[in-house]
């Protein structure tokens, strides 16, 4: 089988449910002036869609008919059910295939034109594993859930510490365990441990990463 091949430059970045790998992504990509991919908006966005426009999953037509992408980035896709389900989701084929050439697309023509960094969980190792730059993001699971619970009260939602630990296990099974498409680390993926960085550290240490790679030219950093 022929691999996909991206025209333009990508950062792939793989890793853990609120690991800091989407705000990673975002970070690097304003740096490098790149355009930024969060695909668990794909999978939410269709769990989204099969929860208010009750579209069926098994009728891709129809899901291809209301998806719409520039709608995605105006809507609040970070509920608990959306959240859930879009993991729930994520282990159908139909809808992997679906998604994957939306994000291939996006690899081979980001608004910038310069290239792009896409976060997942499967963007080095099967939607774009030719990308220049692969990295594997993680944290301790403790850190992780005590993250997800400050963020939420933050926003003014009192969801229990335990609860969300135990979400968070679940999302790592599921997402791990799954038969097409797992949570794994490609060999050439550099890990990166957010459990004792700060969101600055994290960018540096990815920064510094890539440009000891040469694989990519690094312009203002
Ligand atoms: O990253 P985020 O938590 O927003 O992703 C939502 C869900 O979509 C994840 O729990 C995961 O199961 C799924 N997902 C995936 N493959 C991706 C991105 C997300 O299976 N590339």
């Amino acid at each position: 089988m022929k691999l996909f091949k991206n025209v333009k430059p990508v950062i792939a970045i793989d890793g853990t449910s609120v690991s800091g790998k989407g705000t990673l992504a975002k970070n690097i990509a304003k740096q490098l002036n790149y355009d930024h991919l969060d695909t668990g908006s794909l999978y939410r966005y269709v769990a989204y869609l099969m929860l208010i426009d009750n579209v069926d999953l098994k009728n891709t037509i129809s899901l291809r008919k209301k998806f719409n992408f520039d709608h995605i980035k105006k809507l609040d896709l970070r509920s608990e059910s959306i959240t859930k389900l879009s993991s729930v989701i994520a282990k159908k084929k139909e809808i992997r295939v679906f998604l994957i050439d939306i994000q291939r697309n996006f690899a081979n023509n980001p608004p910038s034109g310069l290239g792009s960094v896409i976060d997942g969980r499967d963007i080095g190792t099967v939607v774009v594993p030719l990308a220049e730059i692969k990295l594997f993001v993680d944290a301790n699971i403790v850190v992780r859930a005590k993250r997800r619970h400050i963020d939420l009260k933050t926003k003014g939602e009192n969801l229990d510490y335990n609860l969300i630990l135990k979400q968070i296990s679940e999302r790592d099974k599921r997402d791990k365990n799954r038969a097409i498409s797992p949570l794994i680390k490609h060999k050439e993926a550099l890990p990166i441990d957010t459990s004792k960085l700060t969101k600055e550290d994290s960018v540096k240490l990815a920064l510094d990463l890539i440009k000891k790679t040469g694989k990519l030219k690094l312009i203002n950093y």
